[in-house]
C-alpha cells in the first residue's frame, strides 16, 4: 500500500476501510476524477480464509488476493491508499464560525477546486486529511464464544455462513453450536449441504417448536455444554462436551457477535435503529451531512459482492452531492463575474457618454468661435 500522506490536500472524499466497500467505492469516484484518499487499518474481516466464494468471476479467490487487485486498481486512478488508522473524524469549522476559512486548493483541471466545510479526518500516525465527504467503511468484527479451539479454527474448519463456505464441507459430517439464537436456523439450512448435521443447543434453550423443525429436518440433537474443539494434525476432528463425550466432525458452523466498527459514525453523532446499528439510505447517506457509509459497518448480512455494492452505490451518491455543490458554487461565480462585467459595461458607457459630451461641447465652441470671427 502507498503511503504518501499529504495533509495539505484537500480530498473530495476521504475513504475510511479498504474491503470490498470502499474500495469499490474509491474506484468509481477515482473513475469520476474526483480527488480520493483511502485510510487503511489492514485487518478485513475474511482475513482468516483461505478462499472466497459467492463473488461472480472471483469465486475460490483468496480474500487478499481480492483486496491487492482492487488496491492496484484504483491506483491507477491516482487514489492515494494510506495504511493507517482513522481515530476521529471532526466537522471542519464553517468559515464564518472564523477559525478557518475555505483555503484555495489549487486544484485545477477536471478536479474539483470548491469545498465546503467538509472534514478533518485525523490518523493514529499524526496526519489530518481534509475532505469535503467522508465514507465510512470499516466493517465489523466477530467476536467468538470462548471454546477452546474455535479461535484457533475461525475461517477454516469452524464457519458462520453456509453461502460462504458450507459447499467445501458438503456431505461431511458437520456441527452446529448453539451460541446464538440464530444458530437453529443456520442448522436447519445447513442440512442442504450433509445429511450428517449435529446441532448442540450448548447454552441455548430449544423450544418444543426448534426440537421439532429440527428432527423434521432429520438433524440430531447432542444435549449438554460444549467444552472445547477436539483439533489434532491442523485439524478439527470433534466437538468435545464437558461430561468427556466427543462427536466426531469434520466443521462447525457457529454464529457469533457481529459488532460494527462504528466508532467514527458514532462519533459524529449519526442516527442508529433501535438494533443500535447506524442508518443509511439506500445510497448509505446517513443522517449526518456528508457522511456516508456502506458495507458490514452497517449491514451485517452483506457477503462481499454485496458489500462492493454498497460502496459503488454510495459513490454515485456522494458524487452527485458535490457535484450539486459545484454547480452551485459554479453558478455564483458566475453570477458575480457577470454582476462586474455589467458594472464595468456600465461605467465604461458612462465613461463614453460623458467623453461624447465633452467632445460635442467642445466642437460646439469651436464652431461657435468660428461663427463669431
Ligand atoms: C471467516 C470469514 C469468511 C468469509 N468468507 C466470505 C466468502 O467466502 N464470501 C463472501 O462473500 N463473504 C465472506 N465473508 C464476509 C466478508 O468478510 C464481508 O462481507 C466483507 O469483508 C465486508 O466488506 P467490508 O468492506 O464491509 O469490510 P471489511 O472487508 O472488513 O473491510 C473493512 C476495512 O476497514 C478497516 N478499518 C476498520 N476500522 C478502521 C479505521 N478506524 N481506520 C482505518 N481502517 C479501518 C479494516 O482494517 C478493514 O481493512 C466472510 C467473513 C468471515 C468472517
Amino acid at each position: 500500500m502507498i503511503d504518501t500522506t499529504d495533509d495539505n490536500e484537500i480530498h473530495d472524499v476521504v475513504v475510511v476501510g479498504a474491503g470490498a466497500a470502499g474500495l469499490n467505492a474509491a474506484l468509481v469516484l477515482g473513475r469520476a476524477r474526483r480527488r480520493v484518499a483511502v485510510i487503511d487499518a489492514g485487518e478485513p474481516r475474511n482475513a482468516p480464509a483461505a478462499h472466497m466464494h459467492g463473488f461472480l468471476s472471483r469465486d475460490g479467490l483468496r480474500p487478499a488476493t481480492l483486496l491487492e487487485l482492487g488496491r492496484a486498481e484504483v491506483a491507477r486512478y491516482g487514489v492515494r491508499l494510506v495504511r493507517d488508522r482513522v481515530e476521529r473524524i471532526d466537522p471542519r469549522p464553517r468559515p464564518e464560525d472564523g477559525a478557518e476559512g475555505a483555503p484555495d486548493d489549487g486544484l485545477g483541471g477536471g478536479r474539483t477546486a470548491e469545498i465546503g466545510p467538509g472534514y478533518h479526518v485525523r490518523l493514529t500516525g499524526g496526519s489530518v486529511l481534509t475532505a469535503r465527504r467522508v465514507l465510512v467503511a470499516t466493517g465489523l468484527r466477530d467476536e467468538l464464544p470462548g471454546i477452546p479451539g474455535v479461535r484457533e479454527r475461525w475461517g477454516r474448519d469452524v464457519l458462520h455462513c453456509p453461502y460462504c463456505h458450507a459447499y467445501e464441507v458438503r456431505d461431511q459430517p458437520l456441527a452446529v453450536l448453539g451460541t446464538h439464537p440464530g444458530a437453529v436456523h443456520q442448522a436447519l439450512l445447513l442440512r442442504q449441504w450433509s445429511d450428517d448435521v449435529v446441532f448442540f443447543p450448548h447454552a441455548l434453550d430449544l423450544t418444543a417448536d426448534d426440537r421439532e423443525r429440527l428432527a423434521a429436518r432429520g438433524l440430531s440433537i447432542v444435549e449438554g455444554p460444549v467444552e472445547r474443539l477436539v483439533v489434532d494434525g491442523d485439524r478439527l476432528r470433534g466437538v468435545g462436551l464437558a461430561d468427556g463425550r466427543v462427536v466426531p466432525r469434520d466443521a462447525a458452523f457457529l454464529f457469533p457477535r457481529m459488532v460494527p466498527h462504528d466508532e467514527l459514525l458514532a462519533g459524529l453523532g449519526c442516527a442508529r435503529d433501535d438494533n443500535g446499528w447506524v442508518t443509511t439510505d439506500r445510497a448509505g447517506r446517513t443522517s449526518v451531512s456528508g457522511v456516508w457509509a456502506a458495507g458490514n459497518v452497517v449491514d451485517p448480512r452483506v457477503q462481499v459482492v454485496a458489500a462492493a455494492g454498497m460502496g459503488s452505490a454510495a459513490a454515485f451518491a456522494i458524487n452527485t452531492d458535490l457535484l450539486e455543490e459545484d454547480v452551485e458554487r459554479a453558478v455564483g461565480r458566475h453570477r458575480a463575474t457577470a454582476a462586474v462585467t455589467a458594472t464595468a459595461t456600465l461605467t465604461a458607457a458612462a465613461t463614453l457618454t460623458a467623453a461624447a459630451e465633452v467632445t460635442a461641447a467642445a466642437g460646439g465652441a469651436v464652431r461657435d468661435g468660428g461663427d463669431g470671427r
